[in-house]
């Protein structure tokens, strides 16, 4: 299985189209070199189209944070996968914990999502992880179990589907999952892909680790054998953790 290293920022609520725009173009005024990652910006809906033009010539990629599964309608306030892809979003992320539990997205609603972002044409981001609670009471192989089966059924093949795998406990809260507690959900989220589909496609789809990531635990998390990369909420939003992140995986990629 050859390692990949995906990172992906996932910038929530914050930054304006202006201040989204500045911050790639400074990403981009390093010049770093750091062919071996895909690198991901994720910024609110406003900002996708602004920083599209500046990641036009390089290899950084762009991604929205939601979509409706509809290609149009009367959904007020919502918006489609046809309109995030003509802004230039390679990537759209479903079912984050915050839009499970804040918005109360259930896993067939981020079913149809999923389908029509691979219909579209772009890849789906789909994020899973267990409550506090559930950890406590030793659910979370049974909920990652549901939320792979339920977010991707119907799904035949995971060619452009990235999944996160982010403790919900552990996004925001300063709060990272031991490394053994993370080796082991991806081992899971491994194995429960190889029954759905076979150990080609799960060895093949890239697992992220999500939950305050940081530049002083990114290289011990990169290093587990079933982490292709992280999705990053906090450390997303300022130029050096995201940038030293990122270095982090290019340099364990090459070795
Ligand atoms: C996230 O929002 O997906 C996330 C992982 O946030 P943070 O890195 O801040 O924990």
């Amino acid at each position: 299985m050859k390692k990949v290293g995906i990172v992906a920022g996932n910038w929530k609520m914050f930054k304006t189209p202006i201040e989204g725009r500045d911050f790639v173009q400074d990403f981009i005024n390093l010049m770093l070199n750091i062919e071996d990652v895909e690198v991901i910006f994720c910024p609110p809906f406003p900002a996708l189209f602004n920083i599209d033009v500046v990641l036009k010539d390089t290899t950084l990629k762009l991604g929205a944070q939601n979509c409706h599964w509809e290609k149009e309608g009367a959904y007020t306030g919502e918006v489609s996968v046809s309109m995030l892809g003509s802004c230039g979003a390679d990537y759209v992320i479903l079912g984050h914990s915050e839009r499970r539990h804040i918005f109360k997205e259930t896993n067939d609603w981020i079913n149809k999502k999923l389908k029509a972002v691979l219909d579209g044409g772009l890849k789906p981001i789909l994020c899973i992880g267990e409550t506090l609670d559930q950890r406590k009471s030793n659910e979370t192989k049974d909920v990652l179990y549901h939320q792979l089966k339920e977010g991707l059924k119907g799904v035949e093949k995971l060619d452009n589907v990235v999944i996160a795998y982010e403790p919900v406990w552990a996004i925001g809260t300063g709060e990272t999952a031991s490394n053994e507690q993370v080796g082991e959900a991806h081992k899971w989220v491994r194995n429960i892909l190889s029954n759905f589909y076979s150990q080609d496609i799960a060895n093949d789809t890239p697992i992220l680790y999500g939950g305050s990531v940081k530049p002083e635990n990114a290289g011990e998390l990169f290093e587990i054998e079933d982490v292709n990369g992280f999705l990053i909420g906090g450390a997303s939003l300022k130029i050096n953790p995201f940038k030293e992140i990122i270095l982090t995986v290019n340099e364990k990629l090459k070795g």
